[in-house]
């Protein structure tokens, strides 16, 4: 990604400032919202969604190599949520310290003892790159992280490009404004719920969003509940208390939560200890993997989206195993993969400690955990490895090379902070979206792209986590 906005642009701060004020009520009129922090559970207050005021130029042959590997990531995914015996090995370590990932895999178990009840799987992942710069100039297209449960930003993403446009126009840049894509993730996804839902098979029952407590990001979710609705599919919001107190199965496992019958659950909530406040909450998710409703994702799935599983994948031969006839996906896939290292109990995992502390600011040490600010970087590297090098509870991380994009400047747009130019770094994901029915795939697609830049100060952290800020690609 390099630096394409010029610097009479860039430095010129009254026009920056007058882009700044019409980007945002562009932002505005478009939808690009978000409730407010101080008043998260009420849409009285909304602001916009923070975003970049200049695109950020992408090469097009990376980002077309993104998209076309999704669906592969796709299946691959899919084959591994059906695989207990992979999953069972690959996380034996994790499962063995890592107190959130053993709760998960128990009902993982549960459900495979008891069978099966639904042969209708629905997956919506994001699959998220980074660009690592080669010495060359170039620059190669590496993962970051597979998220298969309450992947965001498919709704707000889709409204952005029309206010980079019009930013575009406005600083008299009109070539570039028709280089923005079109993007519509939201839509995509609510054609995956809506095949899931009809395949389910019951007019009546509704999609329910299983949501967290706090919904400062709500308008993202309505996106998607807007398409279902304009296909006459009801949606319910209700959390993981509402399923609790008012949700049972009846003999054919059929779900009903506050007497209604869900076909679909839509899990934007559950991917984080914290999410699971009371025994309550895991009850609540095990009445809902047991059920009959088409769960997105099914705990396998969930399980598929570990950082542990992405480690064991860049292992010699994995890949082969889940594509034995299929070279060019594996292949494409195997390309996006950074270094990623075990830190299990023996030669690998000694070797792994000695790599890290002799050069932390080469990687990144990563627990199991979703949602941005978990991750270790640089000297914090060794206190944490000094700590549990000598002990299994090592085994609760993978440890990944760092990746380096171009550094690119900015202005990050957010509620509250100063106008100031910031030097960026950005993440594109690209969404997923499959069907399948016991062996049939009824649609497997990549759905939309998600990019996202955040200031180089920081290591860590998304949107959600007030760090990174929407943007669109430019492609060059
Ligand atoms: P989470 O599930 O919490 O989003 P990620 O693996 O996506 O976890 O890491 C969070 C953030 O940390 C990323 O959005 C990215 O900014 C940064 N990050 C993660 N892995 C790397 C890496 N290998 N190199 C550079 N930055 C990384
Ligand atoms: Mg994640
Ligand atoms: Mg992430």
């Amino acid at each position: 990604m390099a630096q394409w906005i010029p610097d009479e642009v860039l430095m010129n701060t009254a026009l920056i400032k007058d882009l700044a004020d019409v980007a945002k009520d562009a932002a505005l009129l478009q939808g690009v919202l978000m409730r407010i922090h101080e008043a998260s559970n009420s849409s009285e207050l909304v602001t916009y969604a923070p975003f970049t005021l200049f695109p950020t130029a992408v090469p097009k042959a990376v980002f077309q190599q993104a998209l076309a590997v999704q669906i592969h990531y796709n299946t691959l995914v899919d084959k591994i949520s059906q695989d207990p015996d992979f999953l069972k090995e690959a996380l034996a370590s994790t499962i063995a310290v890592d107190d959130f990932t053993a709760r998960l895999f128990r009902i993982h178990q549960q459900i495979l003892e008891e069978g099966r009840s639904q042969s209708v799987v629905l997956g919506l992942n994001r699959s998220d790159y980074m660009l690592d710069q080669r010495e060359d100039g170039t620059s190669s297209l590496k993962q970051i992280e597979i998220n298969t449960i309450a992947a965001s930003f498919g709704g707000l993403s889709s409204r952005t490009p029309d206010v980079h446009r019009q930013i575009l126009r406005l600083a008299g840049r009109m070539q570039e404004s028709q280089c923005i894509l079109d993007n519509n993730p939201a839509a995509g996804l609510a054609v995956a719920v809506a095949k899931a839902w009809d395949l389910y098979g019951s007019q009546g029952a509704v999609v329910m969003f299983l949501v967290e407590g706090e919904q400062r990001n709500i308008l993202d979710q309505r996106y998607v509940e807007k398409e279902l609705w304009k296909r006459n599919i009801p949606t319910i919001r209700r959390r993981f208390d509402d399923v609790y107190e008012t949700g049972r199965l009846d003999q054919d496992k059929r779900l009903f939560v506050g007497g209604q019958e869900v076909a679909v659950v839509y899990f934007r909530d559950g991917y984080m200890p914290q999410n699971y406040a009371s025994e309550q909450a895991w009850d609540a998710r095990l009445l809902m993997e047991r059920s009959l409703a088409v769960k997105c994702p099914d705990i396998g799935t969930h399980l598929a989206g570990t950082k542990k599983v992405q480690q064991v994948l860049t292992r010699p031969g994995v890949l082969e195993k889940f594509f034995p006839e299929q070279p060019e996906a594996v292949e494409q896939i195997r390309a996006t993969f950074a270094g990623l290292y075990n830190l299990d109990m023996g030669p690998e995992g000694d070797k792994t400690v000695a790599m890290a502390l002799a050069a932390p600011d080469r990687f990144v040490l990563k627990p199991q955990r979703e949602g941005g600010g978990n991750n270790i970087y640089g000297s914090e590297i060794c206190q944490v490895l000094e700590a549990v090098k000598g002990s299994t509870e090592r085994m609760a991380y993978i440890l990944m090379d760092k990746i380096h994009p171009t550094p690119v400047q900015n202005y990050l747009l957010r509620r509250d902070a100063p106008l100031k130019i910031s030097n960026c770094l950005s993440e594109l994901g690209v969404f997923g979206a499959y069907v399948r029915r016991g062996k049939d795939m009824v649609m497997n697609e990549c759905v939309g792209h998600l990019l996202r830049t955040k200031s180089s100060e920081h290591s860590d952290g998304g949107v959600a986590a007030g760090v990174a800020v929407l943007d669109n690609p430019l492609l060059i």
